[in-house]
């Protein structure tokens, strides 16, 4: 069956459906609603609550009127039902009541206005149609196409398709409870009530899961029968660990004992440690590149920006050097001439440890003998751009660090054929940090607040979503102006942004930490950057706007040190309750607000599920995402063990996500 098979769709149709990327009829059917109204229930006008939209039977009392105005025009009519009369009201639409007959019933669907007792443009069929009285399906649409269109040619493709079997063989179905791809198809157009549609979309999204989880599982085999570098044991504790001025945390022994278990094995470590700001992540990258420099390998260490590698840099360069390691910074802003100097000592193998950017992936640096690649903040590196650094060594072991914690049951669909570690602790030294959520009427009180610490000896961050724009008094420069007047020259203020050049960035970022600044207005820059123990109260600016774990990471930046530590979560005056917020003021655990960030977004988004064109995704609501990750844990668990993704139908669909997620594929 072709498109121009379906009822309804002719040359120009397909035209449009074409650019709405549906191409067969495949598509078609794969084009899901991108949401649903509830037009089930029918209620008596007397019964309607006010400003919903309900569906109601009503007979046609009085013929349709149009007036017009300036504005345009406005049609309205009288009907009843057996409970009381209503009015119906359509706006600039004078065509809207054509096919009412006077005295004839109808059914209506529309938002229902208490006061005016009348019902809004409401949508109408006659009795034996089934538009209303069900859940209504909504599909993004393009001019040329109307969502009736839609429903049509959904309609007679979805009892005229040749459904191929099911790619998870009928006992695992049951198992699991999923219903059949062909149930699933229908359900998610046409699904008869909310379980249903329910039931559908779970089995969707596990299926997916389950698929994109064996994808992995078969990337990872692949991963562990490869050989690689087997690294000598180091002994770090007699020769390191009294070099630290801390002791480790369990949760950093613990990690670094699955680093070492990889390094020390002809098995190729492909790690992600994951663990909250401040854990301490950055040691034990450190730790394992010194366990790599001992067995005469050199090593890559790739920060996001050039503050956090200068910072990586200064702060283990001496360590390093007790170590008898050699290690340099390339960075894209120092001179060429320095970068050649560096080029050769990397080619010739004197340089052992590098820290860097993006620089690192230029194709003048070459190494003698790269044996591990660490990234710092993963999600800011392209794969493409990892690979080609760990192009340059003979696959080398890869420990990737992130502080964007998520709920332990995606991080085996989120991070795929990676293997996890993780940090679930902070440093004993560490204090909780106070939040409070405030709005801009607070502001004087929050200034004198952070005076009072300025004159404790404390610095201040002030984060601003935007550099500049015209009056715009939340922004970097607005807020420069404010301050400055508000506390006169006794304060120092001064500011950091992204567009600055990189040179006078690490020159804010020094008198900052050398206490030459009281205050710090920065952008988000210094999401991932600075580590000032003395800094002990940040107030972020517009606080509704960033993600949730943004706001964590940003709030990490104080509460680094010794010193009790304070967030100022502003927001806009007369914005209504922000939950993400709430939360934030409530918890500082990294992990417990992934989890919150989670519900509230949708695992669909976190995920990256979502599928382009839909504006809505099918995962946002499963509002049970916990306990569905579960499921589909078990369930990827079951079926690689009893080897069930080795039927033909599950190796076709696998064949085919591999195309389609090529671009992941990591080695
Ligand atoms: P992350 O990279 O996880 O945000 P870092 O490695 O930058 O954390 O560590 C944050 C700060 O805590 C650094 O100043 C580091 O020296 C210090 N630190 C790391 N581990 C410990 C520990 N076990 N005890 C005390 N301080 C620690
Ligand atoms: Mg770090």
């Amino acid at each position: 069956m072709k498109l121009l098979d379906i009822k309804g769709i002719g040359k120009k149709k397909e035209e449009v459906l074409n650019s709405m990327d549906i191409y067969s009829v495949d598509d078609l059917i794969n084009y899901f609603p991108r949401a649903y109204e509830d037009r089930s229930r029918f209620v008596d006008i007397d019964q309607a609550l006010d400003g919903l939209n309900q569906s109601f039977i009503l007979t046609i009392k009085t013929r349709a009127r149009t007036y017009y105005h300036k504005k345009g025009s406005i049609t309205n009519l009288k009907a009843y039902d057996q409970s009381k009369e209503i009015n119906l009201v359509w706006y600039n639409n004078r065509f809207a009541a054509n096919n009412l007959r006077l005295g004839q019933e109808y059914k209506f669907f529309g938002k229902y206005d208490k006061e005016k007792n009348r019902l809004i443009n409401p949508v109408f069929t006659t009795l034996d149609k089934d538009d209303i009285g069900g859940i209504y399906p909504i599909y993004s649409i393009k001019k040329g196409i109307s969502n009736k269109d839609m429903i049509k040619f959904l309609s007679y493709a979805l009892d005229n398709y040749s459904y191929g079997s099911d790619f998870i063989d009928g006992a695992s179905r049951k198992k699991f409870k999923l219903l059949s791809d062909k149930q699933i198809i229908y359900s998610l157009h046409k699904p008869i009530d909310y379980m249903d549609l329910y039931r559908a979309k779970r089995s969707y999204s596990m299926g997916q899961m389950v698929l994109r989880n064996v994808f992995f599982h078969k990337l990872k085999e692949k991963r562990y029968a490869e050989k690689a570098i087997v690294f000598k044991n180091f002994n770090l504790e007699d020769q390191v660990y009294n070099l630290l001025d801390f002791k480790l945390t369990k949760g950093q022994l613990s990690s670094l004992e699955e680093i070492k278990n990889d390094m020390y094995s002809k098995l190729r470590m492909n790690r992600i440690l994951i663990g909250d700001v401040g854990s301490g992540k950055t040691v034990v990258g450190i730790l394992a590149a010194i366990i790599a420099i001992k067995s005469d390998y050199q090593v890559a260490f790739m920060a996001p920006t050039e503050i956090l590698a200068i910072q990586h840099f200064n702060n283990y360069r001496d360590l390093l050097a007790k170590l008898d390691i050699d290690s340099e910074l390339l960075t894209g802003s120092i001179s060429l001439k320095e970068k050649k100097r560096i080029y050769g000592k990397l080619e010739e193998g004197r340089t052992k440890l590098i820290f860097g950017t993006h620089a690192l992936f230029q194709e003048e640096v070459t190494f003698n003998k790269l044996g591990l690649v660490i990234t710092d903040e993963q999600q800011r590196f392209g794969v493409e751009q990892r690979k080609r650094l760990e192009d340059k060594g003979e696959k080398p072991d890869i420990l990737i660090l992130t502080a964007t914690p998520i709920p332990r049951t995606l991080a085996l669909t989120i991070y795929g054929d990676l293997d996890v570690s993780v940090i679930d602790s902070l440093p004993e030294n560490r204090k909780k940090i106070d939040s409070f959520l405030v709005d801009t009427g607070y502001e004087r009180r929050f200034m004198d607040f952070a005076r009072k610490e300025i004159d404790k000896g404390r610095q201040v961050y002030v984060i601003a979503s935007r550099i500049e724009e015209d009056d715009d008094l939340a922004s970097v420069f607005g807020l420069l102006d404010k301050y400055r007047a508000y506390y006169g020259p006794e304060v120092k203020i001064d500011f950091i942004h992204g567009k600055m050049d990189s040179d006078e960035k690490e020159r804010k970022q020094e008198l900052f930490i050398g206490g030459k600044i009281d205050i710090l207005i920065a952008t988000t820059i210094i999401e991932v950057g600075i580590d000032n123990k003395n800094a002990s109260l940040m107030i972020i600016y517009d606080a509704n706007q960033f993600g949730m774990t943004q706001l964590h990471q940003l709030r990490g930046r104080v509460g680094r040190g010794e010193y009790k530590s304070y967030c100022i979560l502003v927001k806009p005056k007369g914005l209504k309750d922000d939950d993400k917020l709430k939360f934030l003021e409530k918890s500082d655990d990294g992990f417990e607000i992934a989890q919150k960030d989670m519900e509230l977004r949708g695992a669909g988004n976190i995920l990256g599920l979502e599928q382009s064109g839909y504006e809505d995704n099918l995962f946002n609501d499963l509002y049970i995402n916990d306990i569905i990750f579960k499921e589909t844990q078990e369930m990827t668990e079951y079926i690689i063990e009893e080897r069930l993704y080795e039927s033909d139908e599950f190796s076709e669909k696998l064949k085919k996500y591999e195309i389609e997620n090529n671009k992941i594929v990591l080695n």
